[in-house]
């Protein structure tokens, strides 16, 4: 009889657990046309299904994050990221929207750094420094797309051979990133890379989160945590001076979750260089283990975005530059401030920066990160 309870028990917990992936089970992962480049390249649109209801739309151009939908304390569904309805409104977009952003995310001192020797010269496309891949960054390429199953269910893997000299960053670097829905509602990226030649190699995604939903005015009121002691001062053209310096006593300490409004005009130099938050926070606990590192929350609608990563930092980019000229999805003007991002990565300007954790990747490394968007509510 006890073998028999637990035989039934054992079952029943296989069924709950089993994966969501091939058999009979509801597709996870839905493949539509998101129509057609002016070079006549084909684009897709995928649709991740994560637990929960929440559902993540991702194009294979610039990988980026079309929409994601996630339900609020009383199930009500909204898109939570800022966006465009259709690929017209991606080309040659100038605010990285939902996008992968690579060679290098983030800044890199006037457009310049060495490498065995061998200066390197970048374009600089942000005042006197290079930005988020140059010109023509990972953001705007047609990445091959293709459903695949993983170790963390179904999902979609996007695939970008860089070509050595592009954007000036040297070797061919193969870049392969996966987005997968999981079963605890999450959206997860996989990032990989290999190269022939010695680069740098720095990606993250450029997503814009307003979790009352996309347009739904500003984000002052979202409660942010970062688990991070230090943040990198920057100087006025956002390059960090290389000093790590304690958040306690300064408008950057989020140990204790606190409005994004509350000190984000504060009178300190650094919130003047950002114009707001525009910064690079030093997360805590070991870089290259998968830890929770942010916590967003809405408190109107109850959402709750958690960022787990194995990166040692995270841009905080608080949408000062939105201006309202960006149309978006549902003819929703982008204001000030209407969105944040929280972009995982290795320190802006680490090519320069002997002492920030190395951004270089050697022929026979292999480039891994993973960053995971969980989304959830406060259940209040
Ligand atoms: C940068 C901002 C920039 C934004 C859009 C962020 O990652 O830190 O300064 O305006 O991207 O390009």
């Amino acid at each position: 009889m006890k073998t028999m309870t637990s035989t039934i028990l054992l079952t029943a917990l296989a069924v709950i657990s089993r994966p969501q992936v091939g058999g009979t089970e509801a597709p996870r992962v839905e493949k539509r046309s998101f129509g057609t480049t002016p070079a006549g390249e084909a684009v897709d649109l995928y649709v991740l299904k994560a637990a929960r209801g929440v559902e993540a739309a991702i194009t294979n151009y610039g990988g980026i994050v079309v929409s994601l939908r996630a339900p609020d304390r009383q199930g009500r569904l909204a898109d939570i990221v800022l966006g465009f309805d259709s690929l017209q409104g991606y080309l040659g977009q100038k605010g990285y929207l939902g996008a992968i952003v690579g060679r290098y995310g983030n800044r890199i001192a006037n457009g310049r750094f060495s490498l065995g020797g061998v200066e390197y010269t970048l374009a600089r496309n942000n005042g006197p420094n290079h930005l988020h891949g140059g010109v023509h960054g990972f953001h705007e390429a047609v990445w091959k797309g293709k459903e695949a199953s993983t170790p963390h269910g179904a999902g979609v893997e996007l695939r970008y051979t860089s070509a050595d000299g592009e954007e000036g960053y040297p070797g061919n670097l193969s870049v392969i990133v996966t987005y997968v829905p999981t079963d605890a509602g999450e959206l997860l990226i996989n990032y990989a890379a290999t190269t022939d030649k010695p680069t740098v190699v720095n990606l993250t995604n450029h997503s814009y989160f307003n979790l009352a939903g996309q347009g739904e005015g500003d984000v002052l009121a979202h409660e942010l945590f970062i688990d991070a002691d230090r943040f990198t001062p920057v100087d006025e053209s956002l390059i960090p001076t290389g000093e790590l310096r304690a958040v306690a006593g300064t408008p950057f300490d989020f140990r204790t979750p606190a409005a994004i409004g509350a000190r984000i005009d504060a009178a300190d130099p650094q919130i003047g260089h950002g114009k707001g938050y525009d910064h690079n926070w030093v997360l805590n606990g070991e870089a290259g283990k998968l830890r929770l590192v942010a916590r967003l929350r809405e408190p109107r609608s109850g959402r709750v975005l958690e960022v787990q990563t194995t990166e040692p930092g995270v841009q905080v980019y608080t949408g000062n530059f939105l201006d309202g000229s960006i149309v978006g999805k549902q003819g929703r003007a982008y204001g000030r401030r209407s969105a944040i991002c929280l972009e995982t990565q290795h320190f802006p300007d680490s090519p320069n920066k002997p002492a920030f954790p190395s951004a270089v990747l050697k022929p026979g490394e292999r480039y891994q990160t993973t960053t995971v968007y969980r989304v959830t509510t406060d259940g209040k």
